[in-house]
């Protein structure tokens, strides 16, 4: 009897425990999807009205940033879920539409942020050489969540003969009359991640995360071919964006979460 009583009272405790835990979990899988969810500080992000920024529909809030330059229209990432509507959104609020489009930047080419990329076919795609062959889905990420994703569901590729590609070998600085936006190599979430400075602001891809219960920091293992490698290319990018003097106000990872640069920041995603 005693011993009955004894076990029974374990096993409640044990059901608590089990309980507060499962109840901590969800809590903290909440805070997360909300994170990823929303927006942050987008009004950091170059102004309109030659600029502009918007999230597409899906649970992973990826961002398409459009600008006007003298030299015409130019994206950054396109975006998934109701990607093409979002992309037409975005360009109308710096009155173009998707045939003024000369170039789309890719920070990488995971599959939630090329879902437009139909709708510009006619522009000529640039990227780290190393992501040509995944965005043309001739080579597969090795990263556990982009695999799992491929598993379940294709992404849609283009062929390489209906799209013009402008690979990268390194960094590049493209001059658009009186911008100029600089990429950089940032290999590491994924073999051709490149990022993007145009107007002080760093768009740095996945190779930078936030997290609600984290904050902002380095790429994230789960959806990376090789972390280390991502974390390594953060810090040599803001040491070569030191010594090129560049002004960096901004950073805004692909997920449209933005914050200033200050050396917090810069310590947060580099580890
Ligand atoms: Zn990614």
């Amino acid at each position: 009897m005693v011993r009955f009583r004894a076990a029974t009272k374990g096993t409640s405790i044990a059901r608590r425990r089990i309980r507060t835990a499962s109840r901590r979990a969800r809590g903290a899988i909440v805070l997360l999807m909300l994170g990823a969810a929303c927006t942050r500080n987008l009004h950091l992000l170059p102004p309109s009205p030659t600029a502009a920024a918007t999230t597409t529909a899906g649970p992973w809030t990826s961002m398409i940033f459009a600008a006007r330059t003298d030299s015409g229209v130019f994206v950054i990432d396109l975006g998934w879920g109701r990607a093409s509507s979002g992309l037409r959104d975005v360009l109308a609020q710096i009155d173009a539409d998707t045939a003024d489009v000369r170039y789309a930047f890719l920070t990488h080419a995971h599959r939630d942020h090329i879902g437009a990329w139909p709708s510009v076919a006619h522009s000529t795609f640039v990227m780290g050489r190393d992501e040509v062959p995944r965005f043309l889905g001739d080579s597969a990420y090795t990263g556990f969540a982009p695999r799992i994703g491929e598993a379940i569901n294709d992404t849609h590729h283009p062929r390489a003969e209906e799209i013009t590609i402008h690979a990268l070998t390194g960094d590049t600085a493209f001059v658009f009359g009186r911008d100029t936006l600089r990429a950089f190599a940032v290999p590491g979430h994924t073999p051709g991640s490149t990022a993007y400075l145009f107007r002080e602001t760093l768009f740095a891809g996945d190779a930078a995360n936030y997290g609600a219960l984290s904050g902002f920091r380095g790429a994230l293992s789960i959806y990376s071919d090789d972390v280390d490698a991502s974390h390594a290319s953060m810090r040599a990018l803001f040491a070569r964006l030191d010594t090129l003097e560049a002004r960096v106000s901004t950073l805004c990872t692909a997920h449209a979460k933005c914050a200033p640069v200050d050396s917090a920041l810069r310590a947060r995603v580099t580890r």
